[in-house]
């Protein structure tokens, strides 16, 4: 039985603006592309949500709801400093943690000595760390796998720890609704709707090959997940099963060259952390102006600049019109039977 805990920083990016600048603490602040270059909102504060206010909204429209709202480009460089930091705390209880973002990790602390071995323990005292030197707020989940952690982190937002020992697991998936889990966005929210499944329960009765039927892979995933299963490892860079690089552009941008030339620019880091490993495929991530993303990916041997470039150009006709605010490019190395490690290193250049 593992004990994952999952760490996330509140609204991080304007935690970190609010920090260095007390004066806009309590006005509602929102980092983001401007509105009039039809950007989006990256992060806000809580002040900006009781507007209404959320990530992924358009600016000008965040700017309707709350005319008097402070909207900054931010500082990515500034953010991966902290995040870094951040990263040097985790580091202090396991070895084994796994970033999903600059803002948040998995970390695996089944083994960890600390606190008699609690994670309850150990998930406080890294909230602590974090607020006592970086005087910012984290909040954490810790559970058996890391889906479940991952839930457990958005339960007592902002500045909350939630815990969900084994024992509680089955009583707290079946009451799930669907749409929280990961992987499960807005239209397969819609769909599952539609065939009458809100809840985790549900998917017991419509049953596995059901699912299957309908929904291929993720289905099978669904119906793991419906009941608590999640056998993913937290996969550090040691035992990592890809390698990818990918930035968030400051401003959402719409045609495919611009893309290609995003790509160009990473595509040298990808080779560097490489480091002339094995490779048996190649995948292009683009994240829409929407917050919806794409993949796409081939075969081959070796990593490719011209193969990338066209899987770039070939994923980006799912953009329907739609700017496109992260580009990411990764190789799967060649190891065996281990789901993807989903995206790779924030490295967040501005464009
Ligand atoms: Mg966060």
């Amino acid at each position: 039985m593992r004990k994952i805990i999952h760490v996330d920083m509140d609204c991080f990016f304007a935690a970190v603006e609010m920090r260095d600048h007390p004066e806009w603490r309590d006005i509602p602040l929102a980092i983001g592309g401007s509105a009039s270059r039809r950007g989006v909102i990256a992060t806000c504060n809580y002040p900006a949500r009781a507007y209404g206010i959320r990530s992924a909204m358009a600016s000008h429209q965040a700017l309707q709801r709350c005319p008097q709202l402070l909207l900054i480009p931010g500082n990515m460089a500034e953010y991966k400093a902290v995040s870094q930091q951040i990263r040097e705390i985790f580091h202090r209880y396991t070895e084994l943690v796994e970033p999903l973002s600059l803002d948040e990790a998995y970390l695996d602390v089944s083994d960890s000595p600390w606190f008699g071995g609690s994670a309850t323990l150990i998930a406080e005292d890294i909230r602590r760390a974090i607020n006592d030197e970086l005087q910012l707020t984290a909040s954490a989940g810790v559970a058996p796998n890391k889906f479940l952690a991952k839930i457990a982190s958005e339960e007592n937002k902002p500045d909350g720890l939630f815990v969900l020992p084994p024992a509680a697991v089955a009583d707290f998936v079946r009451q799930l609704p669907l749409a929280k889990l990961p992987g499960v966005g807005r239209k397969t929210a819609e769909k599952l709707s539609a065939l009458g499944l809100e809840h985790c329960s549900q998917l017991l009765e419509i049953g596995e090959a059901e699912l299957a039927r309908r929904f291929g892979k993720f289905g099978r995933l669904l119906w793991q997940r419906g009941q608590g299963i999640d056998e993913r490892e937290v996969q550090t860079e040691r035992v990592r099963k890809s390698v990818g690089v990918e930035t968030t552009l400051v401003t959402d941008i719409h045609q495919p060259e611009q893309g290609v030339q995003v790509l160009l620019r990473l595509w040298p880091e990808l080779i560097r952390r490489l480091a002339g490993r094995a490779i048996k495929g190649m995948c292009i991530k683009l994240k829409f102006e929407d917050f919806t993303q794409t993949t796409l990916s081939r075969r081959c041997e070796l990593p490719q600049q011209a193969l990338a470039e066209r899987l770039c150009v070939e994923a980006w006709e799912r953009a329907r019109g739609r700017g496109v605010r992260l580009v990411g490019v990764s190789v799967e190395l060649c190891h065996e039977e281990q789901e993807r490690q989903d995206g790779g290193e924030q490295l967040g250049f501005d464009w």
